[in-house]
């Protein structure tokens, strides 16, 4: 299923079936589901439903997808906005953006709210770079950190952020009542590959001589997002070709032109290694 979303807090179409592997993590992001569909159950005993919860794992991985798949799996609105947003934004703006959001969200609260790359605007103020301007980002931060105080726990507003930096993060933003709880997504093992390929292999259609094992025994180190970009690149190869079915060797062409799409990144980051 595809993902309609907006930051007017749309429905989330995704759910726990899209998202293969990750089990731990999956189980773990159902208790979020839990507080946000049987808020009693836990209010009733006198327990505070945690407000903030971290996303951490490396790019690609699945955070957005997780983050999704617990609005659509609790039938709840979806507000979501990107750290990176915040950089290049006039003074005042980001701050102005952040109490929007929360209010919209409580407004249609049971709610989630997803912030992406927490990292760009929830850095450490000692670790920033001095060439960088950063009154607006801090003054982001500061917001953000007065909306997850400025509302109860059982409120039925939660709020997901994802980080593949959890080391350079203000520790205010880990405090309790904050972003107290983390959950991990590691890159796939070999398995949970063949898991992956199975989901983005649903809705292509597929040659008999097709091996997903080969295809995953291939990708070592390859996160979800790059498998599901395998699987696409593999059926654009095919119907370039004008073939009717996606075949073995498009798989490993795409593969080679994902792995080409991911030194040439790399070298652009870090252009010493
Ligand atoms: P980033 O840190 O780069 O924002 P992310 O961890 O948020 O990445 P997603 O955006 O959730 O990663 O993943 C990108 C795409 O990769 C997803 O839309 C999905 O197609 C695919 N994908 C990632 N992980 C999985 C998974 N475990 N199962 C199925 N598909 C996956």
């Amino acid at each position: 299923s595809t993902a309609v979303l907006t930051e007017k807090g749309a429905k989330s179409q995704v759910d726990f079936n899209d998202i293969a592997g990750l089990k731990e993590a999956k189980a773990e992001v159902m208790e979020v589901v839990d507080f946000l569909k049987n808020p009693e159950r836990y209010t009733k005993l006198g327990a505070k439903i945690p407000k903030g919860v971290l996303l951490v794992g490396p790019p690609g991985t699945g955070k957005t997808l997780m983050a999704k798949a617990v609005a659509g799996e609790a039938q709840v609105p979806f507000f979501s906005m990107s750290g990176s947003e915040f950089v290049e934004m006039f003074v005042g703006v980001g701050a102005s953006r952040v109490r929007d959001l929360f209010k919209r969200a409580k407004e249609k609260s049971p709610s989630i709210i997803f912030i992406d790359e927490i990292d760009a605007v929830g850095r450490s103020r000692g670790k920033i770079n001095a060439f960088q301007a950063n009154d607006e980002r801090e003054s982001t931060l500061n917001q953000l950190l007065t909306e997850l105080d400025g509302f109860g726990p059982n409120t039925g507003v939660i709020v997901l952020a994802a980080t593949n930096r959890p080391d350079v993060l203000d520790k205010a933003l880990l405090r309790p009542g904050r972003f107290d709880r983390h959950i991990y997504l590691e890159l796939p093992t070999k398995e949970e590959r063949i898991e992956i390929f199975g989901v983005h292999l649903r809705p292509l259609k597929l040659s008999k001589n097709v091996d997903v094992e080969v295809l995953a025994k291939l990708s070592p180190g390859f996160s979800g997002a790059d498998i599901a970009n395998i699987c696409n690149e593999a059926a654009l190869i095919a119907a370039r070709k004008k073939k009717s079915k996606v075949e073995h060797e498009d798989f490993l062409e795409a593969r080679d032109r994902v792995i080409g799409g991911l030194e040439r990144k790399s070298k652009i980051i870090s252009p010493k290694e």
